[in-house]
């Protein structure tokens, strides 16, 4: 058994563990189990530094949970997108394959409660259909591995799913949406990395919400990944009393580059049962974004998005520079609200834009300038 695997099976994971562990009342860590079960692994209880703070809120079962009626169980309506099971085909050109119900911790704000924890919830013989219908669907371009998370799948069983995939050559790239990186990283073995090269190009897109969750351990399997050629993305959920503040987000932005991950995505919480408590306003969010643009390298500046409910797909957010535009120019204000003026220019799109002016010629001659007398240089002998 390797480490990591050893680390699932000490996880906090039953009813009497999350009342002894996190003095949670039994009957609603019993309530809690039944809605969604909770794994907390050794090495990701370890970055809890006291009750309450942004790493417990992400994986310690939470009373509110069970008082919020009003969400949805598939927000983004993945399940009617899905032509056969295991499969989410929303985008033309790319589609979500879903190859485990297994993840390294349970989040409690996770959006597919429905398809994780119980080995249930994702058949694998759903995989079968599944490969049928990538194969038959050649327009689909860019594969994106989920779960549940598909490094929890051994390095073996991930192999046969990248070789299949590799024999279709529609498929130009392989995604890995993955939290191992952060909540279990030593998941990210050298063998794994030697495995994943073969099968180039593969990205990972992973999921650090908090500064914290960047440790030695976390660094060395990003730059792991990073070393076998694999660029490692960030998608970050904002979140209240996680990360719903500018500094953090900033810092962990900032971190994420020096440990060569990019920033990718920053969500608005979806609308998904059991996370109503994790919720924050739009211009909570908007003055996250705004905190970013221009006050930090723009590499540390994710898209901000929502994912649309009811499967609208990632719309994004950002906040407004623009003042005013019309067919002649566009009035925008930057990071430090100073005003500028841009011209915008005709072409096909805009006829009515703003044309350059012609040189008009002067009709009076211009008087030649009176020569200057050349002047001569007489070098003494020395
Ligand atoms: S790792 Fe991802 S899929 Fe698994 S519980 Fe967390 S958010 Fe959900």
């Amino acid at each position: 058994m390797e480490l990591w695997q050893k680390l699932i099976r000490e996880s906090v994971h039953t009813v009497d563990e999350l009342v002894e562990k996190f003095n949670i009342d039994r009957k609603d860590a019993e309530a809690l189990d039944e809605f969604f079960q909770a794994r907390v692994n050794p090495y990701y209880l370890s970055l809890i530094r006291y009750p309450g703070d942004p790493i417990w809120l992400q994986v310690v079962p939470n009373k509110a949970e069970l008082d919020d009626f009003d969400a949805l169980d598939d927000p983004l309506m993945e399940e009617a997108m899905s032509p056969v099971p295991n499969i989410t085909h929303r985008y033309p050109d790319r589609a979500l394959f879903l190859v485990t119900s297994q993840c390294g911790i349970y989040c409690r704000f996770c959006t597919r409660k429905r398809k994780v924890g119980d080995y249930e919830k994702i058949s694998m013989k759903g995989l079968e259909s599944a490969f049928k219908y990538l194969e038959e669907h050649t327009e689909i371009r860019d594969i994106i591995l989920s779960g549940g998370d598909p490094l929890m799948l051994t390095d073996a069983m991930l192999e046969k799913i990248l070789q299949r995939l590799r024999s279709m050559k529609h498929i130009e790239i392989i995604r890995l949406g993955t939290r191992m990186p952060v909540v279990l990283p030593q998941r990210i073995t050298q063998k794994l990395c030697n495995m994943i090269k073969k099968y180039h190009p593969v990205y990972v897109n992973t999921h650090f919400n908090h500064p914290w969750e960047i440790t030695s351990e976390s660094s060395k399997a990003c730059e792991m990944l990073s070393d076998a050629g694999v660029p490692v993305g960030n998608q970050m959920v904002i979140m209240k009393d996680i990360n719903d503040d500018p500094a953090v987000v900033k810092e962990l932005m900032q971190m994420l580059l020096k440990i060569r991950v990019r920033p990718y995505y920053m969500y608005m919480t979806d609308e998904t049962k059991g996370a109503n408590h994790f919720r924050t306003s739009i211009e909570t969010g908007q003055k996250i974004a705004e905190s970013l643009r221009g006050h930090t390298s723009g590499l540390a500046v994710p898209h901000f998005v929502i994912d649309a409910p009811g499967g609208g797909g990632k719309i994004p957010l950002h906040p407004n520079y623009v003042l005013h535009m019309d067919e002649e120019k566009i009035i925008l204000r930057n990071f430090k609200n100073e005003v500028y003026s841009y011209k915008n220019y005709a072409d096909k799109n805009n006829p009515n834009g703003y044309k350059t002016k012609k040189k008009v010629k002067s009709k009076t001659k211009k008087k030649a300038a009176p020569k200057k007398k050349q002047e001569v240089l007489v070098f003494e002998e020395v």
